[in-house]
């Protein structure tokens, strides 16, 4: 792969003028592995929690103490961490199912949420297809404000007209697929305080997907009731092949581990099939790969925003990050896609072909995407998509390493540069 002088000289620049993010970025990564690593001493990790069982899975210890390292690390009381969870999607499912009840209200405070929740919510999709709204459960939802913040005014008023039936107040943390801000840490604690005044007895869910590990702290320590995201984006570490978890309360976790496997049985079971290595491992290479997706972010805000190519992005490069994802608003489709390419002929894995969009189950609009990744669809592996919808945004996420980050970031400017 060759690259042009003007992208050449762009990065140099672009890396020069990021060494002190780097550096701040080096320090939550430390902070956060020194955690792990004092979960897994206090737990005694050793070779016999990689052993594999199968069928039922009784007693695997292995399974037993990555929950409750999970849950240390997460300043959780409880967590499950399972391979047999297919994708944040179906953790997010088990935890909404797992505490809302017939008559009961989800309330979405960060505005809309992922788009694969809409047909899980029951605001698209089939009627009779078992949506939350199917079982009697009703949606109500706060936009955040045009400066990114919680809209206080209208949680107070959905809270004073249906308080009493709100059982889920539900955050997302990153931007997703919207143009608004990531909430930080801070900012989720902050809102929990403000809600717990205006009701009780209601569950705080954070769909948690893209925020691990970018800060020192996770929302259940400053408040959530339950954490959810997947385990092939920042939690896996690069090393999970599948999975997801949820972490919370006791009392949250419990239920959602009802809904995990049956009533009654929760966590007890599920056979590892020798895949806790892979888990124990991708936490502990977590925040550090974390960190090189982050790096990843900022030095595509530096090449595709105003101080290179001229996009507009979200964040700029020389802002705080609170998630690994870089969105580059190309506002035509061929930016989206020319992007979208360069990542992919960047990549490790699959660099030979081209991405095209594509009707893809659950979502509204068709949506590109470019991933070359070791692990199918992985996002803590350098990828970009987006849905072919105004303002044709491009969602850049990952890198496992800085190195393979950077190539990824270069030939996407070089196709880039092709057509603007
Ligand atoms: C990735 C993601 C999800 C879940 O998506 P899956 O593709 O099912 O893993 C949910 N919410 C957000 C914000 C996400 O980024």
């Amino acid at each position: 792969m060759e690259f042009s002088q003007r992208i050449t000289d762009l990065v140099a620049k672009a890396e020069e003028a990021l060494q002190p993010r780097f550096a701040e970025i080096d320090k939550i990564s430390f902070e956060n592995t020194k955690k792990i690593m004092d979960a897994f001493r206090e737990h005694r990790v050793s070779e016999a929690v990689f052993n594999p069982t199968s069928g039922y899975g009784y007693d695997d210890r292995g399974r037993d103490v990555l929950d409750a390292i999970w849950a240390e690390v997460m300043d959780a009381e409880a967590a499950f961490v399972r391979h047999q969870i297919v994708n944040g999607t179906q953790a997010l499912t088990i935890g909404l199912f797992g505490l809302l009840r017939p008559g009961d209200i989800m309330f979405s405070i960060a505005g809309k949420p992922y788009d694969t929740l809409d047909e899980v919510i029951g605001n698209t999709g089939t009627a009779g297809n078992g949506s939350l709204k199917d079982f009697g459960v009703e949606y109500r939802e706060a936009d955040l404000l045009p400066d990114g913040s919680f809209d206080r005014e209208k949680i107070a008023k959905i809270f004073a007209e249906d308080g009493e039936r709100i059982k889920v107040v539900f955050i997302q943390r990153s931007k997703g697929y919207l143009n608004r801000k990531t909430l930080c840490v801070d900012e989720i604690g902050d809102i929990i305080s403000y809600v717990r005044t205006l009701g009780k007895d209601f569950y705080v869910v954070v769909d948690n997907c893209y925020g691990e590990f970018t800060e020192t702290r996770e929302p259940t320590a400053v408040g959530a009731d339950m954490i959810i995201g997947s385990l092939i984006k920042n939690p896996g570490g690069g090393m999970a092949e599948t999975g997801g978890y949820i972490a919370g309360t006791a009392r949250a976790v419990e239920l959602a581990s009802y809904r995990l496997t049956s009533v009654g049985v929760g966590c007890e079971v599920g056979a590892t099939l020798g895949q806790n290595k892979s888990l124990y491992k991708g936490l502990f290479y977590a925040p550090h790969t974390t960190a090189q997706a982050i790096k990843t972010a900022h030095l595509a805000a530096y090449i595709f925003g105003k101080e290179g190519l001229g996009f507009d992005v979200e964040p700029d490069w020389n802002e705080p990050r609170y998630d690994i994802i870089q969105a580059v608003i190309t506002h035509s489709a061929e930016g989206l896609c020319a992007i979208c390419r360069g990542i992919q002929a960047g990549s490790p894995i699959d660099s030979h072909v081209v991405p095209e969009p594509w009707a893809m189950p659950g979502y509204s609009d068709p949506v590109i995407m470019a991933a070359g990744a070791f692990t199918q669809g992985s996002s803590i592996e350098l990828s970009a998509d987006g849905p072919l919808r105004p303002p044709y945004t491009a969602y850049l996420q990952g890198g496992l390493t800085y190195e393979s980050g950077k190539i990824g970031i270069m030939s996407a400017a070089e196709e880039a540069l092709k057509v603007l």
